[in-house]
């Protein structure tokens, strides 16, 4: 990780990537936050906030708009597809789902992709059963 800003800096946007990292359930600012109080006693929400934002600058975690209309975060970087319940707000990660062979698609003829991502709304096995 680049180091950018005092020691303090660092080390606050260190523990807030871990937090991102090994949390699976795309966490928002809010609940990173929680999270890291264990750790950072005197961390700001808007601390937590800065760091993700610088974060997401550096390509080091993903935001995704939850039902809620919040920023979530996640750490893991390789392509997945994702479930959002619209029913109790949760999202999954999809694994295995087949990728579409979008980069052949002639619509897409000429404009450069930098990212794209798939995903389902609906209700989750949870919330249907
Ligand atoms: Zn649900
Ligand atoms: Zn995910």
């Amino acid at each position: 990780m680049p180091k950018i800003g005092n020691t303090r800096e660092t080390r606050q946007r260190k523990v807030v990537y871990e937090a991102v990292k090994h949390s699976k359930d795309h966490p928002t600012a809010d609940m990173i936050f929680k999270h890291i109080r264990n750790t950072l006693p005197t961390v700001s929400l808007g601390t937590v906030y800065r760091n993700l934002n610088v974060l997401k600058d550096q390509g080091l975690v993903i935001e995704l708009r939850g039902p809620d209309r919040k920023a979530h975060f996640e750490g893991d970087l390789t392509p997945h597809a994702h479930f959002i319940c619209t029913h109790c707000g949760a999202i999954s990660d999809i694994e295995g789902c087949p990728a579409p062979d979008w980069e052949q698609y002639p619509c897409l003829a000429g404009y450069t992709v930098e990212e794209h991502s798939l995903e389902f709304r609906g209700v989750c096995p949870q919330c249907a059963s």
